[in-house]
């Protein structure tokens, strides 16, 4: 058993695994089920600070966002892509695949975008129906002002999509504040529940855009509207999956009774980056720092495989690297949720200090002191 520090899936508390072991009902007749069910989604929207509904749907983190750009977009829709990282060029792909027509906003992959060179933009482009934007693009672990752009967005009447899937529960999210319009997490990153649900909280305005669309959706399991009413109706569109429903209901409430939640996440991340300059290592951003995750370019000389090697043999402790154009060039460590505790970190930055040395690396400082001299 590694001691997993990506980001995400993360580990799992006990009481979540022990949740999802309950005994269980037919989740489609049971009237007790639909309560459950009812009001986990209300724990979530109250947890993001917002009156929309929320749904829960039975899928990881890319079917929340590929069933809201399969409901919001009709053949023809000019959609704003905020890309700034892996995901946020994704996002296009789904647009183009539901006969949209993707606008790309790109920006450079080593820092936020700039929500002031943004607002300028959109003086002279704002005819979108919808626009989408990554809250926490993890493969590069940059954070982007989703507060402030999507208010932006909602000035042109522009509806916004924000994929905060690794973001929320450790970067603190306030969806009626910013005005955002859908908003996608999933149950394997900060949430710490294992892999298997996504759930879109949903606004008033993004549900009359896709309740007056006049073709129909192309897909039934990515259709949000099939959801409607399903509380009055005592109806889903499909069997929920029951179990890791329970589990969530469980690592819900772990979130709601964790005071120290916002401010864990940021201090061992501020730490955890401190520590990568002081050992001679470097962050790979410049700016746009998530709290979930640290992500470091692999220092000259060395192979990210060695490193995430030498940690996972010698120490049983799983890092990640990256993919896309980022792969073999940056190690990944992920500190959300139930891997963003104070002991794991310690134990993974002396696992890693020992690995560097192994590999032959000269650090300037360890990571393990640093950090603890930096986590105030
Ligand atoms: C993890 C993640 C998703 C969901 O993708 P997976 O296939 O579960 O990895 C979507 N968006 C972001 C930003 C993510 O980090």
């Amino acid at each position: 058993m590694y001691k997993i520090m990506t980001p995400g899936p993360v580990q799992v508390p006990e009481n979540v695994r022990l949740a999802r072991s309950r005994s269980t009902t037919n989740a489609d007749l049971d009237p007790v089920f639909y309560d459950e069910y009812k009001e986990l989604c209300e724990l979530i929207s109250e947890l993001l600070h917002t009156k929309n509904e929320t749904l829960i749907l039975s899928g990881e983190g890319i079917l929340g966002l590929e069933a809201a750009c399969a409901t919001l977009t009709e053949p023809g829709d000019r959609v704003l892509v905020l890309d700034n990282g892996i995901y946020g060029a994704g996002f296009a792909d789904f647009v183009t695949m539901y006969g949209g027509e993707p606008v790309l906003y790109t920006t450079d992959y080593l820092n936020e975008i700039d929500v002031d060179a943004f607002a300028e933009f959109l003086k002279d482009n704002h005819d979108f129906k919808y626009a989408a934007v990554v809250h926490c693009d993890t493969p590069s672990g940059v954070l982007n002002d989703v507060h402030r752009i999507c208010p932006l967005l909602k000035s042109y009447g522009i509806l916004s999509v924000v994929d905060s899937v690794s973001g929320m529960f450790g970067n603190e999210l306030d969806i009626d504040q910013g005005q955002m319009d859908i908003v996608c997490g999933g149950s394997q990153k900060a949430v710490s529940a294992p892999p298997g649900l996504t759930f879109v909280t949903i606004s008033d305005d993004a549900k009359k855009a896709m309740e007056n669309r006049k073709v129909p959706v192309a897909s039934f399991y990515c259709n949000l509207n099939i959801f409607k009413d399903y509380y009055e109706k005592q109806w889903f569109p499909y069997t929920m999956p029951i179990s890791d429903i329970y589990g969530l209901v469980a690592a819900m409430e772990n979130i709601k009774n964790d005071a120290d939640l916002y401010t864990r996440h940021h201090k061992i991340a501020v730490a955890t980056r401190k520590a990568i300059e002081e050992a001679g290592l470097t962050n790979h951003l410049q700016s746009g720092f998530s709290d979930t995750v640290t992500v470091f370019n692999v220092p000259e000389g060395l192979t990210a495989n060695d490193i995430l090697n030498r940690m996972q043999e010698a120490h049983g402790i799983m890092l990640a690297g990256s993919f896309g154009d980022l792969e073999g060039k940056v190690i990944r460590i992920g500190h959300m949720g139930a891997s963003a505790n104070e002991a794991d970190m310690i134990a993974t930055l002396a696992a890693l200090d020992e690995t560097l040395a192994y590999l032959g690396w000269e650090a300037k400082a360890t990571l393990v002191e640093s950090f603890q001299k930096n986590f105030v």
